[in-house]
């Protein structure tokens, strides 16, 4: 497994939100994390990606511990990370954003990240001179995904890709991150959209209450009763 999590606990001050969380990503598997609001998930991302210091547990990348290393050394260890709101730089460019997710990269590899990153997104191609806080809503977080792949990272987190985009630009998204983990990149898509995660994940978990309650794969998760009555509304 790429990735690790075993056993994670982490909060916020003395509140406890994660109690013991157990999951894992291969290479080149997309694996959804759901669940409904408040139940941990930006948390977890937020652990793995070094922003929140876990209580206990191990986190690890191709066997190696991650908590003692910092955020940046664990971008550059090839863990990606799109934080929920984007976090663009909208007076600047479509590709100068680009060009910042490639800091950490050798010069010869800039070029192949932006031509993965129009090849994946045509429509960011298109705008590559354009202020990024002029993009539609769906572009922007086209802008945020290729960004985060331009550290050609192992592993990328997602955090609720869709949210705020119309059904159709949150599919074309997540068709996207499909397309990243055919190529190799272990994806982890946290989703409120339940539905819609669950036709593009392979396999995914539900967290409640901060404890992953139900996981398998996701075919076996859309004809699960629970997952049907309280995520599907069916
Ligand atoms: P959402 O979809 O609403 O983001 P989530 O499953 O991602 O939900 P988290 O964002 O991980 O949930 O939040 C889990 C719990 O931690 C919530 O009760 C939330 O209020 C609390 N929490 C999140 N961030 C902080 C913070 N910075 N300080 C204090 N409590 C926080």
């Amino acid at each position: 497994m790429r990735l690790k999590v075993e056993g994670l606990e982490a909060g916020y001050g003395k509140a406890q939100v994660l109690f013991g969380v157990d999951l894992e990503v291969g290479e080149g598997e997309m694996v959804a994390l759901l669940g409904a609001n408040g139940a941990g998930k930006t948390t977890t991302l937020r652990a793995l990606s070094g922003l929140v210091r876990p209580w206990r547990g191990q986190l690890l990348l191709d066997g190696l511990d991650l908590r003692p290393l910092s955020p940046a050394r664990r971008a550059r260890l090839g863990l990606g990370h799109v934080p929920e709101g984007r976090q663009l730089f909208p007076l600047m460019t479509v590709e100068e954003n680009l060009r910042l997710g490639a800091a950490f990269l050798a010069p010869g590899r800039e070029k192949e990240g932006l031509e993965r990153a129009y090849a994946l997104f045509p429509r960011l191609g298109e705008r590559w001179g354009q202020l990024a806080g002029t993009l539609s809503g769906g572009e922007q977080q086209m802008l945020a995904i290729a960004r985060a792949l331009m550290g050609f990272p192992r592993i990328l987190l997602v955090d609720e890709p869709s949210l705020g985009l119309s059904p159709r630009l949150a599919e074309e998204v997540l068709l996207a991150l499909v397309q990243v983990a055919r190529e190799g990149t272990g994806v982890l898509l946290v989703e409120q959209n339940v539905a819609l995660s669950l036709e593009v994940a392979g396999r995914a978990y539900v967290l409640e209450g901060g404890r992953v309650v139900l996981e398998g794969p996701a075919p076996l998760l859309r004809e699960d009763p629970r997952v049907r009555e309280a995520y599907l509304s069916l």
